[in-house]
């Protein structure tokens, strides 16, 4: 719903996937590029999940294949903000029943069920985390939220541990929704915030004011206490003073997560033409800079740890969904623009959600590209997302999961960048420097 946008210092990746995901990897929709499609906001758990280490609740790629990670995209909003490029239909919620009808046939297409009767006995695959992205899942009414869920439910297997995120507006969330979701077993809220000043909130074109913020939190928190905020920065206008107040009072809300992008100008949305024409001023690489650097030195003092180029959480509350995307592991993706990872292949569905929809409800594939993954790309793939994270990676582990070792992989790059100060080597583990991070761009198209 917002999260997915990343700083420039963090986007432009050289990879052409073939539609833009932006929950991306998420499962998700529609991202240019491939950093961006793994740039998403999932988030939130109890269990934390090391990229870098052996840990032996990991499954290697070489060792798990079947999914066990859950991308829904719900691609309904109220209107699209100037600067969103995500897949989604603004004010079309009559095709939401639609909508509904084409997942539950989607799903049970990939799965592989054939009517009712079989949907009854087929052993249900059993899913670890689950994350509903959007567009806006909280556009849906309160019914057919609990139908979201019940074809869910119906189709996986969610049990006491699964993580169960839910992306929402502050703008919508009815205490009828709220409860909904809690008895569905949701158990991790992100709530695209993106600002507590009511003058960049227009300026993004959200439909939420401050205050609508405060009364959603303090409601979302008293069935679902885990909850993660997103915020924006390098928003034309916006001061670093007016970016750090914002830092504080997210602080002061005590969520248990929180995500910071720096605002991207995307091709084809209202924000790319006006800036085209003069009429929107971008802040300065150097603005942009300094107000990364306020974040990560605020939340690190409130106790937020920074786990990932934007994710910070607090201690017990990595988001475990979006660490399935960093560290390589498989997933299904289901709705428009959905994108699934397994049997060596990226399978990304139709972006065009009436496309979609056509195609599904006329009992076609939802699969718009299929992009095959051999060994060496897969390997390449998850030294640079597992870069993301502030684990980094481990070359033991990244031996045993991929199959191939750093050094006959990557050797020479990996020392001319640590040369150049951008990644630095503690022990036999590998992860961007702190200058890094600010370039990670620069270090992942060297790493592809
Ligand atoms: S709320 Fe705005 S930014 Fe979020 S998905 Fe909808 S249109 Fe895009």
């Amino acid at each position: 719903m917002i999260s997915r946008h990343v700083s420039r210092f963090q986007t432009a990746f050289p990879v052409p996937i073939s539609e833009k995901p932006d929950s991306a990897i998420t499962g998700p929709p529609g991202a240019t590029s491939l950093w961006k499609l793994f740039a998403t906001s999932f988030s939130g758990g109890r269990v934390e999940f090391y990229c870098g280490s052996a840990s032996k609740s990991y499954r290697t790629l070489r060792h798990v294949n079947q999914p066990r990670s859950l991308y829904i995209h719900v691609p309904f909003c109220a209107h699209r903000c100037g600067y969103c490029d995500f897949t989604l239909v603004a004010g079309k919620d009559h095709l939401a029943e639609k909508y509904l009808d084409a997942l539950s046939l989607e799903i049970d297409r990939e799965l592989q069920i054939h009517g009712d009767a079989e949907l009854a006995t087929q052993p249900k695959p059993e899913i670890d985390t689950v994350f509903f992205g959007g567009g806006t899942p909280t556009q849906l009414s309160a019914a057919q939220l609990k139908r979201l869920y019940a074809i869910v439910h119906d189709r996986f297997q969610l049990t006491s541990e699964t993580e169960f995120s839910v992306e929402a507006n502050p703008a919508r969330m009815t205490d009828e929704k709220i409860a909904v979701l809690a008895d569905a077993g949701v158990n991790r809220i992100s709530l695209g915030v993106q600002s507590f000043d009511d003058a960049t909130l227009t300026m993004l074109e959200r439909d939420h004011r401050r205050a609508d913020v405060f009364g959603c939190v303090d409601r979302v928190k008293v069935r679902i206490a885990n909850v993660s905020l997103d915020l924006i920065f390098a928003v034309p206008g916006q001061t670093l003073a007016l970016w750090e107040s914002t830092l504080q009072t997210a602080i002061d809300l005590s969520p248990t997560h929180l995500s910071t992008y720096g605002l991207t100008f995307e091709k084809g949305t209202a924000f790319w033409t006006r800036r085209e024409k003069g009429e929107l001023p971008q802040a300065s690489d150097d603005l942009e800079r300094q107000m990364y650097e306020v974040a990560m030195e605020k939340l690190a003092a409130a106790d937020f740890h920074q786990y990932e180029i934007s994710s910070f959480a607090r201690p017990g509350f990595r988001c475990r969904h979006n660490q399935v995307y960093w560290s390589g592991q498989t997933y299904f993706g289901f709705g428009p623009g959905a994108a699934s990872l397994m049997n060596n292949e990226r399978r990304q569905n139709h972006r065009s959600v009436t496309t979609w929809l056509k195609k599904v409800l006329a009992g076609e594939s939802a699969i718009g590209d299929v992009e095959k993954l051999d060994p060496e790309s897969r390997a390449r793939e998850l030294l640079v997302l597992g870069l993301r994270t502030n684990d980094g990676v481990e070359r033991a582990w990244f031996q045993e999961t991929s199959g191939y070792g750093l050094n006959d992989l990557a050797g020479e790059t990996i020392n001319r960048l640590i040369e150049k100060g951008l990644l630095e080597e503690t022990g036999s583990t590998i992860r961007l420097s702190h200058e890094g991070r600010f370039l990670a761009d620069t270090v992942a198209g060297e790493l592809l």
